[in-house]
């Protein structure tokens, strides 16, 4: 199928809203969502051709559909990426990623402050297929070079990172990764293409959640897996067999969550700085933490790499572990709920709730304090916000 026409001149952000899927005989302005499990050919030897890798014909939706494409080729766009491949979550990402270049007696190298999950994958699966992994420190980058050892494959890396807002400077990791020829794998979910590219900066593979703020508003699961041809088509060998494709129909959704990601990110950042200006003050807060406040530990590599802060701030309460309980009880504005980056604004206490499991020396390794709490910026009115998070902090003494 021909793609409708998309000049190379063009800004990232207008490429997001223009590139579309051919414009069918219906002449439909937004773009069409192909719902359907497989593609029909007109003779024998079209299908043939199809599967022999002859012509560019769909197949099969666990391979390629074209709404699928049209949101790859988007964020391909968005990240300047050469190729990607798009999956049903952000884990399915994650998982494939590694999947598609690790095997028995490699071994891994990755920050400790990561997702949950992806740290359930590295220490709980990656091990039964005999991939081991060590840890350093995200905000000790000077550390990974001794880690590497011969078998080591690839270092994986989020930054800004999950729930800590820990980062880390994408190009120095990258120097060390050409130099001992292991791939650079980069979870880019809190930044967004919006913030920051980490393909420009060095790094080989770039993955997502877009289920956080490229939906942007709660609603599908979605992943992807972007970077080099050579690198991707691994991946896609992976999926293609495996089978944790993107659904059409989130798909659909999420292209069309791309067409207003820029704006969207351009509030919820504006509106963290504000949130976390506000909250640095308050007697009620051991500390703040936002990437763009000048005391950010690493406020020169945010400033360096990234064009806004992101929509996400955190917080540690006085009063530990009871006092986090308390402050979720008394909001009032802001949802309770396992998600972040979503128009409407929420509010998580990670210690009781997703790392709860853990010890509590557990949970300090991984960046995780008794009161953290974790803002997820939403685009309600910003003084709204600030006085809904101020009030319970008064409230919840
Ligand atoms: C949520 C999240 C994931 C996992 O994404 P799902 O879409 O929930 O599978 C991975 N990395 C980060 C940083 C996340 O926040």
């Amino acid at each position: 199928m021909k793609k409708r026409e998309n000049k190379p001149t063009w800004h990232a952000e207008t490429q997001a809203i223009r590139i579309q899927s051919e414009r069918t005989s219906h002449m439909e302005h937004s773009g069409p969502m192909y719902l359907t499990s497989s593609f029909c050919y007109d003779d024998a030897e079209a299908m043939r051709a199809a599967f022999a890798d002859e012509t560019d014909a769909f197949i099969y939706t666990r391979f390629s559909n074209p709404t699928v494409e049209e949101f790859i080729d988007r964020m391909r766009a968005l990240e300047g990426a050469e190729a990607g491949f798009a999956t049903a979550s952000g884990m399915s990402a994650v998982f494939a990623s590694f999947m598609a270049f690790l095997k028995t007696g490699d071994h891994l190298v990755s920050s400790s402050s990561i997702f949950g999950s992806t740290h359930t994958v590295i220490t709980k699966f990656l091990p039964k297929w005999g991939i081991e992994h060590s840890y350093f420190d995200l905000t000790k980058p000077e550390t990974v070079e001794a880690l590497i050892k011969p078998n080591t494959k690839m270092i994986f890396v989020e930054t800004p990172s999950n729930p800590g807002l820990d980062l880390v400077d994408l190009e120095v990791l990258a120097q060390i990764a050409k130099k001992h020829k292991v791939i650079l794998n980069v979870d880019n979910c809190f930044a967004t293409p919006a913030l920051q590219r980490p393909i420009e900066l060095g790094v080989d593979l770039v993955t997502h959640s877009a289920t956080k703020w490229i939906d942007g508003q709660g609603r599908v699961l979605g992943g992807i897996v972007l970077g080099r041809k050579e690198l991707v088509d691994e991946v896609y060998a992976f999926c293609r067999s495996t089978g944790p494709s993107m659904s059409p129909f989130n798909a659909w959704v999420l292209s069309r969550s791309l067409e207003t990601l820029h704006v969207r990110m351009e509030r919820h950042s504006a509106s963290a700085l504000k949130l976390a200006q506000a909250l640095e003050t308050n007697g009620h807060l051991e500390w703040v933490k936002y990437p763009f406040l000048p005391s950010h530990p690493q406020y020169a590599i945010a400033q360096k790499q990234m064009l806004a802060g992101g929509g996400i701030v955190c917080f540690e309460l006085k009063g530990g572990l009871e006092r986090g309980q308390r402050f979720l009880d008394k909001l009032e504005l802001l949802s309770l709920t396992a998600n972040l980056g979503d128009s409407r604004s929420i509010a998580s206490h990670p210690a009781s709730t997703t790392h709860a499991k853990l010890s509590e020396a557990e949970r300090v390794k991984v960046g995780i304090t008794p009161g953290l709490i974790r803002i997820s910026v939403g685009l309600e009115h910003v003084d709204d916000i600030i006085r809904d998070i101020t009030q319970a902090l008064e409230n919840s003494k």
